[in-house]
């Protein structure tokens, strides 16, 4: 029995990427899909919200020479790709599951509403909330923030390659100390990486814990829902 009611997944866009430098490695998406799936049995509902770094980045765009704006905007199309991708590795696996996006693309998935998609997850649907927030000069984690506190989640969870917050890159340092939690105003004021700080403040004014934790280890997410000592917890 899950200690949550209601989650909001993060996933970066390059961690759809697996051993490929662009794009989806379908292993990746089949075994996320998979653990999704298994958490939303157990009776939790989940909402996803996708990054899209495995296909484009407006700051990326901008130094190639494009508008921002216009970079922004191909950025939060191609979370829109992934959503989509998602949908129908989840789908398949037999669960429910709707897109609803940020930026109006009927024919594609709905248009994004809190209270449209909290109903949704009440009926025990999957919900990914795609094109981040629909504006630009924003990141799919500060999307994130916005969704999780809007559609009343009890827990975001950020997904990333490494198990939890350092002290220091623990790719570069290896004496690197991992917290097992944290409150909000010190990651700030640190610059704990992890998740950009429009994304931190928004869930520190609003109340909002997050866990960071890496997906990729088996049984993480399970573990992290049934309170286990897993990645880290931030919280006010
Ligand atoms: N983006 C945006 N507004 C948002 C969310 C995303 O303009 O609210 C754009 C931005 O260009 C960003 C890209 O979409 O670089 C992909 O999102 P992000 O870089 O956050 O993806 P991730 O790193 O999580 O894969």
């Amino acid at each position: 029995m899950s200690n949550y009611k209601r989650i909001l997944l993060k996933l970066s866009g390059e961690a759809l990427m697996g051993q490929y430098d662009f794009g989806y490695d379908p292993d990746v998406l089949s075994q996320v899909a998979q653990e999704i799936v298994d958490v939303q049995k157990t009776g939790v509902e989940i909402a996803l919200v996708i990054g899209g770094g495995n296909l484009f980045r407006g700051q990326g765009l901008e130094e190639a020479g494009f508008d921002r704006v216009r970079g922004d905007q191909m950025g939060m199309l191609a979370t829109v790709m992934n959503a989509l991708a998602m949908q129908d590795v989840i789908q398949k696996l037999g669960a429910e599951c709707d897109v609803l996006s940020a930026l109006g693309i009927e024919q594609v998935g709905e248009k994004y509403s809190a209270l449209s998609a909290r109903a949704k997850l009440s009926d025990g649907r999957i919900v990914i909330c795609a094109a981040g927030s629909g504006s630009p000069y924003f990141t799919t984690d500060t999307a994130a923030s916005l969704r999780a506190i809007e559609l009343q989640a009890d827990l975001l969870l950020k997904a990333t390659k490494v198990d939890g917050i350092y002290d220091s890159d623990p790719m570069k340092n290896s004496d690197a100390k991992r917290y097992d939690q944290l409150h909000y105003d010190d990651a700030i004021n640190d610059r704990l990486g992890v998740m950009d700080l429009t994304a931190m403040v928004m869930c520190r004014d609003n109340n909002m814990p997050m866990c960071v934790f890496n997906m990729f280890d088996e049984g993480a997410l399970t573990g992290v829902l049934d309170g286990k000592p897993v990645g880290t917890t931030v919280k006010v």
